[in-house]
């Protein structure tokens, strides 16, 4: 395959995340140019359905001159002030209004940063400086779940529950360890019913805390539904049981808001379709509509309270970015929440739920899908080599990477995630009539894909 300059050029400057490096030479980037509405063109002029929303972040689509605008006028009066040391400025202060507003927990305070993994960061450190706070110095340990994702930094890669976030990364670091997942399909017994299956979880979550010793576990953190590690959507009592479990012993609950925040799910936040409660969210992709990097965490009255003894004791709180509260971030997320509250964003994912959902549900027949599961508008299907007995194909075989190429091909990006899963989570601006062109491309690329599996035997 002949490269354009691009891509050569490409080849010789980058290094790409989430990429087989050695195979990218090869192969090359595919060069994006422009966007419109919930459309993509590459440089070749091919128009996409930006089907994942980027990485599950541009709710408001592309070319919204309303976020444009607001990040304008932000450059020209003041593009960059900061919060230290006391100072402030009206975009900040607004913003932690509107998040205080729709926040699904008390909340006191807001704290800015400049994604999610960064918010994640920040709540560990709050999570240990809290209970340094209040002298439970052994209370340190924090749980995380298999096959879950927080992000990538030295902590936070440390919280996510996945093999190629920590393999010869030395990871994850002391004092965080991860308990089963609510995945049903992978991770129930036969026979098992939901409600057996989570008080299980919610059993083994309650042994796992008194085995380590309750004053040495801190936190537990959760994402509503888990996104990168196979779009995962617990069933209806998880959270509730967990959440009681986490009461018992006096551990901190991180809803981790990052994909499922601010109306993927059918609510404003995940945690209050699934009930789960939480003490704290992080927040970051849909905050900008992703048009500027940034990320927030809720801090409620008892944190605030310790924070405030912490810093009376040692002088300063000593954390903070140079971009905390970006004044433009703030202002492009101000009109973001503006426009999700203005053109009842919740209300129309409500509205598309049942076309989306019902899509997937209809998906659940194709001879690859073994099993398809959506809320709102996120969704995946899991392609396995036998429908019956759930057994997976060979990873070395690519077969959902190679659905998501043939996805590709037909104009929709999707995301092949580990475990030949592919998964979509479009702009929630979407239309109806867009939706269904979706699966139409979806349904002919996993016809393409079947059609190779079986040509080369694949089963
Ligand atoms: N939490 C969740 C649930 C995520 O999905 C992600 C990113 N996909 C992150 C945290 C990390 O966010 P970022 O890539 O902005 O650091």
């Amino acid at each position: 395959m002949d490269l354009t300059n691009a891509q050569m050029r490409d080849i010789e400057t980058l290094i790409h995340p989430y990429t087989n490096l050695d195979a990218f030479r090869q192969t090359g980037p595919v060069v994006m140019e422009r966007g419109e509405g919930i459309h993509v063109w590459d440089t070749n002029g091919k128009q996409y359905i930006e089907g994942l929303a980027g990485l599950w972040c541009t709710s408001l689509g592309y070319n919204e001159k309303e976020l444009i605008e607001a990040a304008t006028q932000q450059l020209a009066t003041l593009p960059y002030t900061h919060t230290f040391a006391g100072k402030s400025h009206e975009r900040a202060i607004e913003l932690a209004e509107a998040v205080k507003e729709i926040s699904p927990h008390p909340t006191s305070k807001v704290l800015f940063c400049g994604s999610g993994s960064e918010a994640n960061d920040q709540q560990i450190k709050l999570i240990w400086y809290y209970n340094n706070a209040r002298g439970k110095t052994e209370k340190k340990k924090i749980i995380s779940r298999k096959r879950a994702y927080h992000g990538v930094t030295v902590a936070t890669a440390s919280l996510t529950g996945l093999v190629p976030n920590q393999r010869d990364f030395d990871l994850p670091i002391d004092r965080i360890h991860h308990v089963n997942c609510p995945f049903a399909y992978r991770e129930a017994e036969p026979g098992e019913t939901d409600d057996q299956f989570t008080d299980r979880l919610a059993k083994e979550l309650d042994q796992f805390i008194e085995h380590e010793g309750p004053d040495t576990v801190a936190a537990f953190f959760a994402e509503p539904i888990q996104g990168a590690g196979g779009v995962l959507i617990p069933a209806d009592g998880y959270f509730p049981k967990i959440k009681k479990v986490l009461d018992k012993h006096d551990v901190y609950f991180v809803a981790d808001e990052v994909i499922c925040g601010f109306g993927r799910t059918g609510n404003m936040f995940g945690s209050q379709t699934f009930d789960m409660q939480p003490d704290s969210i992080s927040v970051a992709k849909a905050l900008s509509s992703a048009y500027l990097p940034i990320g927030a965490i809720t801090i409620g009255d008892q944190m605030y309270e310790a924070m405030l003894e912490e810093s009376r004791k040692i002088g300063t709180f000593g954390h903070g970015y140079t971009y905390t509260a970006h004044p433009v971030c703030a202002a492009v997320a101000i009109k973001t929440l503006e426009i999700y509250k203005k053109r009842d964003i919740v209300g129309h994912v409500r509205k598309l739920a049942p076309v989306f959902e019902g899509r997937f549900a209809k998906l659940a027949d194709h001879p690859l899908v073994g099993n398809a599961r959506a809320k709102g508008l996120i969704g995946a299907v899991e392609l396995v080599a036998d429908k019956a007995t759930k057994r997976s194909f060979d990873p070395a075989q690519k077969v959902g990477i190679t659905c998501q190429m043939n996805a590709e091909a037909e104009g929709l990006l999707s995301r092949a995630l580990g475990g030949d899963i592919v998964a979509l989570c479009p702009p929630l601006i979407i239309q109806e009539d867009e939706v269904n062109e979706m699966f139409d491309r979806l349904e002919r690329a996993l016809d393409a894909t079947e059609h190779w599996v079986t040509k080369e035997g694949l089963r």
